[in-house]
Formats: structure tokens, sequence, C-alpha cells
């Protein structure tokens, strides 16, 4: 079963709209770590800004102070961003700052290890940039800057010989070397995203008429009960004599009445939640609105219901229940479905309060 959904999934290209929700959730989810990888870089900095300038007798000036300044500031405002996008403008401005620093303070160092400590430098700042949540433009970016200013072959290098050759052949290694690791996990961990996102949908969502199930709705409802205050309310809703459309107009027209059932209350009750409990019976939830409002809102849905175009038409019953304070959920829906079965016993096609 799941090498069947994950080939379904493989095959597909992933939607915009769920790539741009993948970027913002694994953004969130690497924050902290994009901030120790932010940490641990100035530290590195630090130190070899330390070792050079007293071996090099450069002397700690003011511009180690500024870089300093400068690293701790996007460091901070990295700390309160929420946003991806936000996030690849500071990472980009760190990666340029620390290049700029990591270039000066190896000019500092003898002529003779200077080309293979940029390229070191860059090599680290490639790497780690293959773990940070960025999308291609801000990966991408990330690799010209540090090879504008990391570049082994600016300066004086030697005539075109083994050295050379090298700190052209190890460069362009490294380079392809982040782009694959980059690609690769950003598609692994983009192709699992909407997996998860395709499973979770499978497993609340109800798969005949489109709207949350009775799965979601016990969760959904149970997280919001405890901050609703008094005004709450539960309502339980029943297909007046389905058996009968099933019976005269067969299965698949039962399961249309169905689908246009749902489509209804989830048009009319958007701003509440609402589900398929199972067979013709849907839940309904609604909270901070009065008593009066609550019927309104439901005698309403009911009235709806009756007169929708399309045949056959159905009508359906509603047992309505107050949550009172010291009540749960399970008591809430043994109470809305008493009420529905007196809305039933009435003679159907009415909603009945049970305050
Ligand atoms: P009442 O007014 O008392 O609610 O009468 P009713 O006929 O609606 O009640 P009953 O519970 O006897 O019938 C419910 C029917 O709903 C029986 C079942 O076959 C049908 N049903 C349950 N789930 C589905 C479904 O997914 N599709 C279709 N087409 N029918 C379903
Ligand atoms: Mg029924
Ligand atoms: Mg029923």
């Amino acid at each position: 079963m799941f090498k069947t959904i994950e080939s379904e999934v493989l095959k597909q290209s992933v939607p915009a709209g769920i790539k741009a929700e993948f970027l913002q959730h694994d953004f969130e989810r690497l924050h902290g770590f994009s901030l120790l990888v932010f940490g641990v870089s100035i530290a590195i900095w630090l130190l070899f800004d330390l070792i050079v300038s007293f071996q090099a007798d450069q002397g700690f000036t003011w511009k180690s102070v500024a870089f300093l300044g400068v690293f701790f500031l996007i460091t901070i405002v990295t700390t309160f961003v929420r946003k991806a996008v936000h996030f690849y403008w500071l990472n980009l401005a760190f990666v340029l700052t620390f290049s700029l620093g990591a270039r000066l303070v190896i000019d500092g160092v003898p002529e003779a290890i200077r080309q293979a400590w940029l390229v070191i430098a860059a090599a680290t700042v490639l790497y780690s940039a293959t773990a940070m949540p960025l999308n291609n433009t801000a990966f991408y970016s990330v690799l010209v800057i540090t090879w504008i200013f990391l570049n082994p072959l600016l300066g004086d290098v030697p005539e075109f010989d083994a050295r050379r050759s090298m700190l052209i052949c190890y460069p362009l290694f490294i380079s392809a070397l982040s782009i694959y690791i980059f690609n690769h996990l950003s598609k692994a961990k983009l192709y699992n995203y909407a997996m998860a996102r395709l499973l979770l949908d499978q497993a609340y969502l109800d798969a005949l008429t489109g709207i949350p199930n009775r799965r979601s709705f016990m969760t959904r409802v149970g997280q919001r009960l405890a901050g609703d205050g008094e005004q709450r309310y539960l309502v339980m809703i029943d297909i007046d004599h389905f058996k009968r459309v099933n019976d005269t107009y067969g299965h698949d027209v039962g399961d249309e009445v169905l689908t246009r059932v749902a489509q209804t209350i989830k048009r009319e009750m958007q701003d509440f939640e609402f589900a398929r409990l199972g067979g013709e019976e849907f839940g309904l939830y609604l909270w901070g609105i009065s008593v009066e409002d609550v019927q309104a809102r439901v005698e309403q849905l009911r009235s709806v219901t009756a007169d929708l175009p399309g045949k056959p038409s159905v009508t359906i019953s509603l047992g309505l229940a107050h949550l009172t304070a010291d009540g749960n959920l399970s008591q809430a829906l043994i109470k809305a479905d008493q009420a529905l079965y007196n809305a039933k016993h009435n003679g159907r096609n009415r909603v009945t309060y049970s305050p």
C-alpha cells in the first residue's frame, strides 16, 4: 500500500502551493539549527581572527569588532524571523559578511597556505548551505557569493602547474558535490512532505464527500473545547428517510445526495467545525455565539437543505445540545443524539434543542 501511494506521489509533480508550504515548514523545523550554524560560524571566525591577529601581529582592530557586530545583529534578527523568505535574505547577508570577513582574515595568513585556506573556508560555507532550509535561488546565491569572495584564484597564483589545476579542480568538485547534495536532499524532503500531506488528508477527510471525517471532528473539537467558554454547542444531523432514497434510486444516487448535503453543510457552516460522522450522519460544533444565533443558523441550514435544487430532494433532522461547563464531548454527543431522536420522533425535518 505504501509503495503504491509512494509511486503515485513520485509520478506527479508537486504543486507550487505545496512546495511553498514545504519551504515554510522546512524553515520552521530547521530554524534552531540555522541559528546554531550561525553561532558556530561566528565562533570559528572569531577563533581564526584571534589566531591570525596575534600570530601575524595584525592586532585585533575595529574591523574585527565591526564584523562581530554585523554577525550578531544578523543572528539576533534571524531569531525573530518567522517567514522562510525573510530568512533567505538574512542567510545571504550572513554568508556575504562571513565570506568577506573570512577573506580578510585569510589575507593575513602566510602566502604559501592562503589558497588552501580559501578553499577550506569556501567548502565549509557550501557544506553548511546544503543542510540549511533554503530554496533554489537562495542556495545558488550562496554558491556565487562564496566563490566571489573566497576564490583561491584571486591574487598571486602560480603558473599553470599541478597546484593551479588543484585550485581549479577541487572548487569545481566541491561545488558539484554541494549542488548534488542540496538538490537530492531538497527533493527527498519535499516528496516526504507531499506524501505525509496526502496520507494525513486521507486519514482526516471523508473519502466520499471530501469534508472532514469523524476522526478529524473528534480531534479538532476536543482541542477547542477548553478554550471556548460557555457558548459551545454540538449538533447531530441525520438525513430523513435516507434508506428510501437508496431503495428507490440506487446507491449511487444515494451517494450523490450525501455529497450534496455535505457540501451544503460546508457552505453554510464554514466558520465552524463540521464533519461526516458516518453513514448519513453529520456533526457540527459552534462556539462564541448566543443560543438564539445558533438556533437561527441551524434552522437556516435545515431550510436551505430542504430547498436544494436537484432530485431527489431530502430533508434533515437536527439535534442541538448546549455543552455545559463541566460536560465533555462524549456526554455532549449523547445529549445531541437524544435531541436528534426527539426531532425524528416529532415528525422529522426540524431542529430540537436540548439546553
Ligand atoms: P431516518 O429518517 O429515521 O433517519 O431514516 P433513515 O432511512 O435515514 O435511517 P436508517 O438509519 O434506517 O438508514 C440509513 C441508511 O443510510 C442505511 C444505509 O444503507 C445508508 N447509508 C449509509 N452510508 C451510506 C453511504 O455511504 N452511501 C449510501 N448511498 N447510503 C448509505
Ligand atoms: Mg436517516
Ligand atoms: Mg442514521
